[in-house]
């Protein structure tokens, strides 16, 4: 059987009375090519244990299996287990764990499934819980790559530049955890059923140390008070977020001291400067 054939996909389907969930973001690869250059992506070899979210019927499991010492496959459709029980017989290396990638113990999965492999995350993922899903994988600080097929759209946001409009809080998060690069699209025809959009894939190599020595919840304040209102100054932002701690007078001080115009936009930072700027705002709220 070929898990990219058509066909045998949607027969393999049909005996096990398979129906296609929209909300959990079912759109399965049909392109042999596509699993197979997500898996090698990701760059992954036999000291690696791989956690794969939302297998489907498992194609790119067997990609991921060939090259890696261990998968972990997490899939939220029971529908889908005797499907990849089939699939996956031949691939000792690779379990499933029935559950919700969201509410998974990340750690214990890692420190069961993954023992003794340097983890990795590698997927298709389904659309629907592509931001918190890689939030919580880099907030983890358990992976030390995440190599995931996206919508264009937004693995433009996380690789996007400043001043673009496709750069925002996301893209920061993104880059102060990982060195983020986008790979290469893949057109909706390569999907059963075809989404509306066209995909692509991102490989986000996690850094092992911060790109900036500031505490991330401050930097991550004051990027969410910068894109909260992106069509207002940095200043005025900062204003609505910070005006219980600070004066507007004492703002326009900070931003003064990062070498920074009064009518500045938050959108044209780079992570370096949204650092400096979290930085003298945490230091000056612990004087008070
Ligand atoms: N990997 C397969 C492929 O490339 O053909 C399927 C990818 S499909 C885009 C997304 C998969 O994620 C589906 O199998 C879906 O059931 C599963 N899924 C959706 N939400 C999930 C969640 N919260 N946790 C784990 N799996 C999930």
């Amino acid at each position: 059987m070929d898990l990219t054939n058509i066909h045998d996909v949607k027969d393999l389907l049909a005996r096990h009375g398979f129906r296609f969930s929209k909300s959990l973001g079912q759109n399965f690869l049909i392109a042999d090519w596509v699993p197979r250059q997500i898996a090698e992506a990701a760059g992954v070899d036999r000291t690696c244990g791989v956690l794969e979210i939302g297998p489907g019927v498992g194609c790119l499991t067997r990609e991921l299996a060939q090259r890696a010492g261990k998968v972990a496959a997490v899939e939220l459709d029971k529908s889908l287990l005797p499907v990849l029980a089939e699939t996956l017989a031949d691939c000792p290396n690779a379990e499933v764990v029935p559950g919700d990638v969201m509410k998974l113990d990340l750690t214990a999965l890692v420190s069961d499934r993954l023992d003794g492999f340097s983890p990795h995350v590698c997927a298709n993922l389904p659309y629907n819980i592509t931001t918190p899903v890689l939030t919580r994988l880099l907030e983890s600080g358990l992976f030390r790559s995440v190599t995931v097929m996206v919508q264009k759209e937004v693995a433009r946001r996380i690789c996007a530049a400043p001043g673009t409009a496709d750069y925002g809080a996301f893209t920061l998060l993104c880059q102060y955890y990982a060195d983020c690069r986008l790979l290469f699209d893949v057109p909706a025809g390569c999907f059963l059923p075809a989404p509306k959009v066209t995909s692509a894939v991102v490989r986000l190599a996690v850094r092992e140390t911060p790109p900036v020595d500031v505490p991330p919840d401050a930097l991550f304040r004051v990027v969410r008070a910068a894109f909260a209102q992106r069509r207002k100054t940095l200043l005025n932002a900062l204003a609505s977020a910070y005006g219980k701690e600070f004066s507007k007078e004492e703002l326009r001080a900070v931003l003064s001291g990062c070498g920074l115009p009064e009518a500045v936009r938050g959108e044209t930072l780079g992570l370096e400067q949204f650092a400096e700027l979290a930085g003298k705002i945490d230091n000056k709220e612990r004087l008070f």
